[in-house]
């Protein structure tokens, strides 16, 4: 084979190496957040969605949307809701599972809100492989690990506009009037379970159920800890050092 032709044969099996979206520079991000309520990783998952340009996958949006576009998924989890019980792992994990199979999360995607337990990281672990096999995968999880007085400072100084739902905090991200929202001039409330005592109990609930998730993905050695105190910027700072 003479030289020229051997370099066309690269460009090739390159291209097709492109265009099955595999090469080496195309690892499949997937990256998953965890993180206590109002440790900041919703706006952090936002932004870095932005900047990594992959979809976003919230759970709690997709079954709202399941719900809204009455699927036969979303029909089935407001039968659920509607008499006051949790939606089953199962449904959510298949309805999860419909999401990562559309085409733009093939390059990898930023998943919110899933897994909470042990059964659903393995439920996860299976679908990704179902999915898109393990090759070429590269899946870290996310933990943000923030001390648990800043967290209940956060939630007990939390208001929310009335008018236009924005979220505040009157010691983190005040108001420019005080008790008046920046965007809409509406006029900002507290939620009633936004104080200390539900707030710990929150946490509890939350620790207790999310540390056996923890070690489980440390002890695959795809845990990036992330020390969440401090400001957006800041938080956002140290994102970028774990998902390089
Ligand atoms: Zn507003």
């Amino acid at each position: 084979m003479s030289v020229k032709e051997k370099n066309i044969k690269d460009v090739i099996s390159q291209l097709h190496q492109m265009k099955k979206g595999q090469g080496a520079q195309t690892m499949r991000k997937q990256l998953i957040f965890l993180g206590p309520p109002a440790c900041g990783k919703g706006t952090q998952t936002n932004r870095l969605a932005e900047y990594l340009n992959l979809p976003h996958v919230d759970t709690g949006s997709l079954l709202r949307a399941e719900i809204q576009g009455q699927t036969p998924n979303g029909i089935v989890a407001k039968s659920f809701i509607d008499k006051g019980q949790l939606v089953p792992v199962e449904l959510v994990a298949s309805i999860i599972k419909d999401r990562l199979s559309q085409e733009d999360c093939q390059n990898g995607y930023i998943l919110d809100g899933f897994p909470r337990s042990l059964e659903q990281a393995e439920a996860l672990e299976e679908m990704n492989a179902e999915i898109n096999g393990t090759d070429g995968s590269d899946f870290r999880a996310i933990y943000f690990d923030l001390d648990q007085e800043v967290l209940i400072s956060r939630i007990v100084n939390r208001r929310s506009c009335s008018a236009c739902g924005e979220i505040y905090n009157i010691k983190f991200h005040p108001t420019k009037v005080e008790g008046i929202c920046d965007k809409c001039g509406g006029k900002l409330t507290q939620r009633k379970d936004d104080n200390e005592e539900t707030a710990k109990a929150r946490f509890e609930t939350y620790f207790r159920e999310t540390a056996p998730l923890i070690d489980f993905y440390k002890n695959k050695g795809v845990l990036k800890t992330i020390n969440a105190n401090g400001s957006i910027d800041e938080v956002w700072e140290r994102i970028l050092e774990v998902i390089k």
